[in-house]
């Protein structure tokens, strides 16, 4: 079902926190914007990823910090040495 909301659904929770994550490493958000946690939707009974409310407990885990870290410097190497 697509949902009417119009946002991009996630079937479990895991793949919309994989996706939290990599939208923290690959889109330069600063800390005030972009997707911050998911949510399981009532309309489409899927999961979204939201900008608004409070952040998720895994972005805040210095685990997942350090990961989106490196991610991020590795892919700064790439883009030099391309
Ligand atoms: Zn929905």
């Amino acid at each position: 079902m697509k949902c009417p909301s119009g946002k991009r659904q996630y079937f479990t929770k895991e793949d919309a926190e994989e996706a939290l994550i990599g939208s923290r490493i690959n889109f330069h958000h600063n800390d005030t914007s972009g997707p911050i946690n998911i949510y399981e939707c009532r309309d489409c009974k899927e999961w979204h990823l939201t900008s608004r409310g409070p952040t998720h407990e895994l972005l805040c885990s210095s685990e997942v910090q350090n990961r989106i870290k490196l991610e991020r410097e590795s892919q700064e190497w790439e883009r030099k040495l391309r």
